[in-house]
């Protein structure tokens, strides 16, 4: 690499966000955090990675609800670093409900977090990366972006949408050097899952091992979770110069879920 690169990840204080922006910091590029938590209490964790990598690490608690809170993160990365050079869009929620009683404010809080805030970023970022002709956009959909389940309408309508703005946008910057793909993980343990299996055990009728047994895992061939360590290995990748050929593509890690 000429200078040290610079990642945004958003929602990343927790889970496979976190999880990515360890691997990037270990692939030596300057990382900027992003979650909805207040700084002192992720402060432990930021330092963890500078101290770790040797890179330098800084966190933004803009909220990516809102596109002003989105381009605030970019402005402060690039404040800090100069640039942008690797965008990951992974913030996200989920809410399970059947339709008939979806709260619309859920949907609106699911569609702006899961897929506008995404738009928002891209748009922040693409000019610059276009101009010094290189840079990688991964946007964290997930197996709900190429199938549905019941009871997750507005997720799975995200997150399939998340799928077709990374393909729009890797065909709009393809001559630029920058790439643009989607990571279709299947289930990861992370809070994000713990916290849908009460609800998923109500619009079910199950008990919440059932859910874990005969929903989360059922769907996975190889009835494993997946980790975030994967994840962050895959994201590695992306960001490689062996992947520059990979663009618009939105990759599958879900242990044989979507070859059903
Ligand atoms: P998580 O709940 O562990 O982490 C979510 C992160 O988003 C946290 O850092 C949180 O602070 C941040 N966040 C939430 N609201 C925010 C806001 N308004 N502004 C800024 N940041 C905000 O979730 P996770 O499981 O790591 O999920 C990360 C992404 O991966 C999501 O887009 C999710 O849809 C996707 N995904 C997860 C799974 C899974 O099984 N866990 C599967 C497929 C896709």
């Amino acid at each position: 690499m000429p200078t040290t690169r610079t990642a945004v990840i958003t929602g990343s204080s927790s889970g496979i966000g976190h999880g990515i922006a360890e691997g990037l910091a270990a692939a030596g590029y300057n990382i900027v955090l992003n979650g909805i938590e207040p700084a002192e209490q992720i402060e432990p964790a930021r330092k963890a990675l500078e101290d770790a990598h040797g890179i330098k690490a800084i966190y933004s608690p803009a909220n990516m609800l809102k596109p002003d809170g989105v381009r605030s993160l970019i402005t402060a990365a690039e404040a800090a670093f100069g640039q942008v050079d690797v965008l990951v869009n992974n913030a996200g929620i989920q809410f399970v409900s059947p339709i008939e009683d979806f709260p619309d404010e859920k949907w609106e809080a699911i569609l702006s977090l899961n897929l506008s805030a995404s738009f928002y970023a891209t748009k922040a970022v693409v000019a610059g990366m276009k101009a010094r002709n290189w840079g990688r956009i991964i946007n964290i959909a997930s197996a709900h972006g190429l199938v549905a389940s019941p009871f997750k309408s507005a997720y799975v309508a995200a997150k399939h949408g998340i799928v077709g703005l990374t393909k729009t946008v890797a065909l709009e910057v393809a001559e630029h050097g920058v790439t643009v793909n989607a990571i279709c993980p299947g289930y990861v343990w992370t809070p994000l899952v713990e916290k849908q299996i009460p609800d998923t055990a109500r619009a079910r009728g199950m008990t919440e091992e059932q859910v874990i047994r005969d929903v989360l895992l059922a769907a996975q061939p190889n009835k494993k979770f997946a980790t975030v360590e994967e994840l962050a290995a895959l994201a590695v990748f992306l960001c490689s110069d062996g992947a520059a050929s990979i663009t618009g593509t939105a990759l599958p890690v879900d242990g044989g879920w979507t070859a059903h």
